[in-house]
């Protein structure tokens, strides 16, 4: 595949699995230096540097385990990245937990925990790292919002506030690094094959006693007219064309990946 990234030092958060991991892999792949972030297993942390290593001619990537739903963590992840690749160019804020219940049941701590990480992390990291993008004249900004970051659905209070949340500040981003070569972009997946979305389609099949395949395609993707997943590889290339050298003038869009579901 061409190096399109050669040079570039990307941060990823939230990569030691999922939509993270796919992005950091095809980044590694297309040429750029990547720093990886995030919680797991000892072993899919060492899977997950293996799989940049095989990539980067054996070189491990700088990992952080910083918790992001801590402001001063995300600041010290993101001096870590500065030092360890000396600039950081691409930011992909991509760290996310999901949590359902009705409004009036919705616990406060996992209220405060989804704002704080998959939005509030995304406006700390933005504001440690857009100063050297600027003053070098080039960054990339892409922040991994949600078909819920434009429409809402029932039971997930936390989750929709963030995800529109994040869409307005890639917006203002946008706005402000506009004349400086930096863009700020949103990505809004539907729903994407991760082994963690995978595993909601058995109960849901044994909830509403039917097969696995209606449980997904008549309950999970209920909302995504294509009745596929979204594939981990189709997100992390459209993350590569907003990172690219041809999407220059493509900046504060909110673009959607979800097989027609915003089309309804
Ligand atoms: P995932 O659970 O596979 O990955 C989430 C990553 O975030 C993991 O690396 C995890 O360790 C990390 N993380 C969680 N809490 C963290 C914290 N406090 N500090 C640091 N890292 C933390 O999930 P995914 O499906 O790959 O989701 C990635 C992003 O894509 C999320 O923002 C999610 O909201 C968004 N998204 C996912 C889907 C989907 O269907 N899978 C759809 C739309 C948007």
């Amino acid at each position: 595949m061409e190096r399109v990234l050669e040079g570039r030092r990307a941060l990823i958060t939230g990569s030691t699995s999922g939509i993270g991991l796919g992005i950091a892999v095809l980044f590694a792949r297309a040429g750029a230096q990547v720093m990886l972030n995030g919680f797991g297993k000892p072993e899919d942390i060492a899977a997950a540097k293996a799989a940049i290593a095989a990539e980067n001619g054996g070189h491990e990537p700088p990992y952080s385990a910083a918790d992001l739903s801590k402001p001063q963590g995300v600041r010290d992840m993101c001096a870590e990245a500065v030092q360890a690749m000396d600039g950081v160019d691409i930011l992909i804020n991509n760290a996310g937990i999901q949590f359902t219940a009705a409004v009036e049941d919705f616990p406060d701590d996992k209220w405060d925990a989804i704002i704080a990480i998959n939005m509030s992390a995304s406006f700390h990291a933005t504001k440690a790292l857009l100063p050297g993008m600027k003053q070098r004249g080039w960054g990339r900004i892409v922040n991994i919002a949600s078909a819920h970051g434009l429409v809402a659905s029932p039971q997930k209070v936390a989750y929709v506030t963030a995800k529109h949340g994040v869409v307005g500040m890639t917006k203002v981003v946008a706005l402000e690094a506009a004349r400086t070569g930096v863009t700020a972009n949103a990505i809004c997946p539907g729903f994407v094959r991760t082994p963690l979305a995978e595993a909601q389609v058995g109960p849901l099949a044994k909830e509403h006693g039917v097969s696995e395949e209606e449980a997904l395609t008549d309950y999970l993707l209920a909302k995504q007219p294509t009745k596929k997943w979204v594939e981990v590889t189709e997100v992390a290339r459209m993350a590569l064309y907003l990172c690219g050298p041809d999407s220059g003038s493509v900046n504060g869009a909110a673009l959607s990946i979800d097989g027609g579901w915003m089309a309804q």
